[in-house]
């Protein structure tokens, strides 16, 4: 077993995204009590503004969040390592914008997630009652199709939350689209987000599920741990469940600084 003191949580978000709550000092400092080496901050990127505007910083906002990285990350020196990094929506028609903020910073890790089908935020608790018009095969044939597109884009350093959809409870009915995107993230050398946080959704199960898990590790594809903390008491959860899931898959944990693999 792997010791919690040589983990990251490389999944954070700051009140910047307007529904975190807590300053990221205090997000450092409940990493430092929960035992964790490391964090990485990975905010929700700023994006064109007609994108989900309430749910993000805004690009003048950008400047604000790299400064009070850089005072935590300077605060905490030696004590615990803090990275700069961001979460990033894979949307078509939106990768010249991302890339052009991805070559603003030295970003230490980048994930790519997809919030998104069409017009519909279907992670959105508040318009979760459109499920019940979807055909559910399509709907994450669909997702896993928009998986695929992030993961050929070149933009990112892995996939967040893979199997977001279950979130509300509405599992798969087959693997078959889940395991075709698996194939191309890896073929694309991509890391998955290990996301905790869906421990605490209606689901109940983190991201991506047992099964996916195997069949990622499988492929060689490795994790990065991460809670999607949008409060400091979020830091680190359950990551040593986490880490059960991921070594009984025959999984790997790294992290990124400066978009480069650590294992
Ligand atoms: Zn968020
Ligand atoms: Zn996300």
């Amino acid at each position: 077993m792997t010791s919690p003191l040589s983990l990251f949580d490389s999944h954070l978000h700051t009140p910047l995204c307007g529904h975190a709550t807590g300053t990221p000092r205090e997000y450092a400092r409940a990493a430092l009590d929960a035992g964790l080496a490391g964090i990485c901050f990975t905010d929700h990127m700023p994006m064109p503004a007609w994108y989900d505007a309430p749910w993000r910083m805004r690009l003048d906002q950008l400047a604000e969040y790299v400064d009070t990285v850089r005072e935590v990350q300077a605060e905490f020196a030696g004590r615990l390592t803090v990275r700069l990094g961001l979460e990033a929506d894979f949307h078509p028609g939106t990768e010249r914008f991302v890339e052009r903020v991805l070559k603003a910073y030295p970003w230490d890790y980048v994930i790519g997630s997809v919030h998104y089908l069409g017009a519909w935020g279907f992670d959105n608790p508040e318009f979760v009652a459109e499920y019940e018009d979807r055909d559910l095969g399509e709907l994450y044939r669909h997702y896993y199709a928009l998986v695929e597109g992030a993961a050929r884009s070149g933009l990112f350093d892995s996939i967040g939350h893979l199997d977001l959809p279950k979130k509300f409870g509405h599992r798969h009915p087959d693997a078959s689209a889940a395991l075709r995107a698996l194939d191309v993230i890896a073929a694309a050398d991509l890391a998955l987000d290990f996301n905790t946080a869906g421990w605490r959704k209606p689901v109940a199960e983190a991201y991506p599920a047992p099964e996916l898990t195997r069949a990622a590790a499988a492929r060689g594809i490795s994790f990065v741990l991460g809670s999607d903390a949008h409060a400091p008491g979020e830091v680190g959860f359950r990551f040593t469940d986490a880490l059960g899931q991921i070594q009984a898959a025959g999984g790997q944990v790294v992290t990124y600084a400066g978009r480069v693999r650590h294992a």
